[in-house]
């Protein structure tokens, strides 16, 4: 069936569904259904589950029952309601939704010259995007460069329109003559911070082209605004990086922040970062995952052209990834050594964050070429336990801790009671062996369950519908402004 058939399908059904009068709301809802194949709001139980809460006290429950209802976590080993939908879990393993801390998602966009009424030229389905978050049980995600449009997906998904993760917003503001939300002056800053306060951004993430006053005024102004502040370390701290940590300044987004910052990446200095970080409250998120990546594309695209997830890329990503790769273009050996040194600190860096006891938390800065959404998630958790993290410590940095970071740790990162239903089941524990997080069984998004045949067959069509626009001339990146 082609896609045009499929959509005039699926109004032909919407509006027999009105018709009906939504007599049997049970089964056939009033609301539009992102697929036919997810039921929503139900009550569920499942059955036999070995439960990985991911609480301060590392408790597991084994062989438990676990009901869901209303989008929430009614119980555990209580008693099963009549109406519950059983899902049998024996030798399953249930952990919390995931969350990636450092996105960077696709969303409608203008590439030709603007005039008024004109909108996006390039529009990008969200639930296509959205899929390859949910595909891989990321449940929450925090989009670090976010405008308009963002605030427009996550509508679409808590109207129920989409099924896709939480996201949270950070605006982002940069110094230097470049475009977008730019400060040079404190002044300027400290309007930015209270222009992104009233168009409801939750969090502020600084760029690296900043003045060291600018910066300064930016996590100030944010503290007052009660605005968490994430990002790079300005450029301008170059050589006097111990006054980048000012109260409020809230996390590290790349441990390259702080790898720029060290002439001959030493241990002493990986322990010298920790120790700032420890002792202003800053965390990290290393986003290992996107070095390595990088690394990888200045020797070759091979790694890009074969990734197994690149087929449910957005055409326009994988020609940009593929044949504008930046990355791969601009290479030379001095360049390539440098990088691949940087990969290796930045494991050294992990490490002796840990040891200092600075909060890390998985971000895969997905969007970078080469980085593609959900999937990476599981390369980064897969790399902190190679850097030295134990596979619960991993665990925790794509849990609990980003829930508390980003403040929502009463509603979800922890399997317990009254939290929201963003679970992952599992074919095989985690504890064992990390790369167990990519044994899906199926995920619980806000409560809808959705089970591992749902997946592949959402996976199936969107893979079909990639490769039918691969190659058109809209999806060339190169000739992008042409329409
Ligand atoms: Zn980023």
């Amino acid at each position: 069936m082609t896609y045009r058939n499929y959509y005039y399908l699926s109004l032909l059904l919407f509006i027999l569904t009105i018709l009906m009068g939504c007599s049997n709301s049970k089964h056939l809802s009033c609301k539009n259904l992102p697929n036919e194949d997810v039921l929503k709001n139900e009550t569920y139980a499942i059955r036999n589950v070995n439960i990985i809460t991911m609480t301060t006290d590392n408790k597991v429950i084994k062989n438990a029952t676990l009901v869901i209802k209303e989008n929430k976590i009614f119980s555990i080993n209580g008693t099963i309601p009549e109406d519950a939908k059983i899902i049998d879990a024996k030798n399953k393993w249930l952990i919390p939704g995931l969350v990636d801390m450092h996105v960077h998602n696709l969303a409608d966009i203008n590439f030709a010259s603007d005039y008024p009424t004109k909108g996006a030229t390039l529009f990008s389905d969200t639930q296509d995007f959205m899929l390859l978050y949910i595909a891989n049980g990321v449940t929450t995600v925090l989009e670090l460069s976010a405008r308009v449009e963002h605030f427009g997906q996550r509508n679409e998904i808590i109207k129920q329109k989409v099924i896709g993760p939480r996201i949270a917003l950070a605006f982002l503001i940069d110094g230097g003559d470049g475009s977008g939300n730019i400060a040079n002056t404190p002044e300027d800053g400290r309007q930015s911070v209270r222009i992104a306060k009233a168009q409801g951004y939750e969090f502020i993430k600084v760029y690296s082209g900043l003045n060291i006053e600018t910066y300064k005024a930016i996590v100030d102004e944010a503290l007052k605004n009660h605005m968490k502040v994430v990002g790079h370390i300005p450029n301008a701290f170059k050589g006097r990086l111990e006054q980048a940590f000012v109260p409020n300044f809230d996390m590290i987004a790349h441990a390259e922040e702080l790898s720029k910052q060290s002439k001959d990446l030493r241990n002493e200095d990986a322990q010298r970062f920790a120790k700032l970080a420890k002792e202003n409250g800053t965390w990290l998120t290393p986003t290992l995952t996107t070095m390595q990546r990088i690394a990888e594309q200045t020797h070759s695209l091979d790694g890009i052209r074969n990734l197994p997830s690149l087929k449910y890329v957005h055409p326009l990503m994988q020609s940009k990834w593929l044949y504008s790769n930046h990355y791969n273009n601009e290479t030379d050996p001095k360049r390539i050594a440098r990088i691949d040194s940087m990969v290796d600190f930045h494991f050294r860096l992990v490490k002796a964050f840990k040891d200092a006891e600075v909060p890390i938390v998985a971000g895969t800065d997905s969007g970078v070429s080469g980085v593609v959404w959900g999937w990476a998630l599981h390369d980064e958790l897969e790399l902190l336990v190679k850097a030295g993290l134990t596979n619960q410590e991993a665990l925790a940095s794509a849990t609990r801790l980003p829930a508390l970071w980003l403040g929502i740790e009463d509603k979800t990162g922890t399997i317990e009671v009254g939290k929201y239903a963003d679970l992952i089941l599992l074919d095989a524990n985690p504890l064992d062996d990390i790369s167990n997080t990519r044994m899906i069984s199926g995920v619980f998004v806000n409560g809808q369950w959705i089970d591992k045949k749902v997946l592949d067959k959402m996976l199936l069509t969107l893979e079909k519908k990639n490769s039918c626009n691969l190659g058109k001339d809209q999806y060339n990146w190169k000739k992008r402004k042409a329409y």
